[in-house]
């Protein structure tokens, strides 16, 4: 899987809007899901591409493949660290069960799989 192949950007835009998230004046679009809504994009982009891991620190998802890190600030894949802010040795990849239950309280609240359907069938 080629790097371009997991995430166009056009991705970013049909996730902000089926998940109705808008830029502000100070934070575009991207950096509102990487900030918010991370998990929710981690795991609408393990839906579409299976293969790829699944990975959270205590303030942050992603997802890995091709041994690099993706978020919506990072579309075509880092080897940097994704977070400063927390303990990366508690970064850890987990099943999609496990990230569902992690992620049940997180701020943007539970993933929505009637919204995750959506823009699938849009992708
Ligand atoms: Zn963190």
């Amino acid at each position: 899987m080629t790097p371009r192949k997991l995430f166009r950007p056009k991705l970013i835009s049909l996730f902000a809007l089926t998940f109705g998230i808008e830029a502000t004046p100070t934070l575009s679009v991207a950096q509102r899901i990487n900030t918010g809504f991370c998990y929710h994009f981690a795991f609408a982009l393990k839906r579409l591409h299976p293969s790829v891991k699944l990975v959270s620190c205590n303030c942050h998802a992603w997802v890995e493949a091709n041994g690099l890190k993706y978020d919506s600030l990072n579309p075509k894949g880092t080897s940097n660290t994704l977070c400063g802010r927390c303990d990366l040795s508690a970064a850890k990849t987990m099943s999609q069960r496990n990230f569902v239950k992690r992620w049940a309280n997180g701020n943007s609240g539970p993933i929505s799989k009637a919204k995750l359907k959506v823009w699938i069938l849009n992708e």
